[in-house]
């Protein structure tokens, strides 16, 4: 065990990424607890190239988690628009607004950090790792699959996580917790990547036990996972001197407290048709899109509509400046979709 780390920490030290929100091995500066929690968050389900611009708008206009707590709901979260998973966002205020409330300073603890709102175990050994130099096991995706073959465990995910932990465990040092868990991520990304890893570049070469056993490339295993359901719906586009009329979605729910087209789960309906805020006339079709969520597949044409009653709540936004509605990825597509 010692072997790997002080292998993997050597490494780390000549190869880190350089990370917007990382300070490089043998930097003496202290990590900002504000920005590893906002770059953890934003990594959850999304990759470092997805969030790097995200981070940076962000932290430019946020550059405190008072200040972040201090903003608007409705313009975090459109800023947070096409990230995706937006109960993350909700959780994210909701979370500047309790640290705020401690005059801004995070826990330092795994468990403190666990009551934070939207902070669960993952993150909150990686925040309490990298930002306070704790000793604690960190374990995302990519460490997953480095434990994997560095201990050829065979047995398939998810079945195998408590294995996996509880070697990343037995592995983790007690100094420089943070830099070993960030040294883990990063050789996943790079070195040992899913798809053939590059077992000749990497420094656990000699000690890794699926290379040895030629399996490296076979694990992870996983249990096959079940086909997600279809859903369809529709989303209506509705144009008025040339703005396009765009709902509030509710507080809870998917996509909840986001801005959007009208659609007809829960606030249209076109012509005859169950029951919703407001009546809408439909027109031509415009296209589809389809769009993956965790438990379904949405399917949602998007149609060409007028108002068939009274003038609904909502807002008419000018089109020519629809990219900055901060629309969620699907209703940005449907827009797309529509003005094709
Ligand atoms: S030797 Fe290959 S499989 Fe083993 S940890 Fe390194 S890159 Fe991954």
């Amino acid at each position: 065990m010692a072997d790997v780390r002080e292998r993997l920490l050597a490494w780390y030290d000549e190869h880190a990424r350089v990370l917007p929100w990382r300070v490089p091995p043998n930097n003496r500066a202290t990590p900002d607890p504000y920005r590893v929690w906002l770059s953890e968050v934003m990594l959850q389900q999304t990759t470092v190239a997805a969030v790097k611009d995200y981070f940076a708008r962000f932290t430019e206009r946020w550059p405190t988690v008072a200040e972040l707590a201090a903003a608007e709901e409705a313009d975090v979260l459109s800023a947070w628009a096409g990230l995706g998973y937006y109960a993350r966002a909700r959780n994210l205020i909701a979370c500047a607004r309790v640290v705020a409330d401690r005059g801004g300073l995070f826990p330092d603890s795994e468990e403190d950090l666990r009551e934070l709102p939207g902070v669960g175990a993952y993150t909150s050994a990686a925040i309490a790792a990298i930002a306070f130099d704790r000793r604690a096991v960190v374990v995302d995706a990519n460490v997953e699959r480095v434990i994997s073959r560095l201990f050829a465990i065979t047995e398939p995910l998810p079945t195998s996580r408590p294995a996996i932990r509880e070697a990343a465990d037995r592995v983790t040092p007690e100094r420089r917790a943070g830099d070993f868990a960030q040294a883990m991520m990063d050789l996943g990304a790079t070195i040992c990547t899913s798809r053939e890893p590059r077992c000749l570049l990497c420094p656990l070469s000699d000690v890794c036990e699926a290379r040895a056993m030629g399996i490296a490339g076979d694990l992870p295993r996983k249990i096959a996972k079940k086909a997600r359901p279809a859903r369809t719906g529709t989303a209506f586009w509705i144009e008025r001197d040339s703005h396009v009329l765009l709902v509030q979605r509710p507080g809870k729910g998917m996509l909840g407290g986001m801005r959007a087209l009208p659609d007809d789960g829960w606030n249209a309906r076109a012509d005859g048709n169950g029951k919703a805020e407001f009546a809408v006339r439909q027109g031509d079709p415009l296209g589809a899109v389809t769009h993956g969520f965790t438990h379904f597949t949405l399917t949602l044409s998007v149609l060409r509509a007028e108002l068939a009653g009274s003038e609904p709540e909502g807002e008419w936004w000018p089109i020519s400046q629809i990219g900055e509605a901060g629309l969620p990825t699907l209703f940005a597509r449907a827009a797309q979709t529509a003005l094709a």
